[in-house]
């Protein structure tokens, strides 16, 4: 396997992982469970369907591999529409301010 090589912004925190798959790519590490994402990718050589396919239940990371905490409620219609609604205003502003 080629070897992987990390680079990470602090300051924008991201990481760009560059693998020796052509599968490079860059994401957001703002939060532990995007940091543990990452660690995956890095881990599968950047393919998530590897993470997903994860066979390694031994791993501390194993219930986090795919972004998410498997203990945290489903959000509610109600919720995902609000969150949906929010999103939409933020895409909407952004796109005002750049404009
Ligand atoms: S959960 Fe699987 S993919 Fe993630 S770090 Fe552990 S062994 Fe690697």
């Amino acid at each position: 396997m080629a070897a992987t090589r990390k680079v990470c912004d602090l300051e924008r925190k991201t990481a760009l992982v560059v693998s020796g798959s052509g599968k490079d790519f860059e994401m957001s590490i703002a939060t532990p469970i995007k940091a543990i994402r990452a660690k995956c990718l890095d881990c599968a050589a950047g393919s998530s369907n590897e993470v997903r396919l994860c066979t390694v239940a031994g791993c501390p990371l194993y219930p986090y591999r795919e972004g998410r905490s498997p203990f945290r409620e489903k959000p509610s219609p109600e919720r995902l529409a609000r969150l949906r609604e929010n999103a939409k205003l933020a895409r909407n502003a952004r796109q005002a301010v750049l404009a």
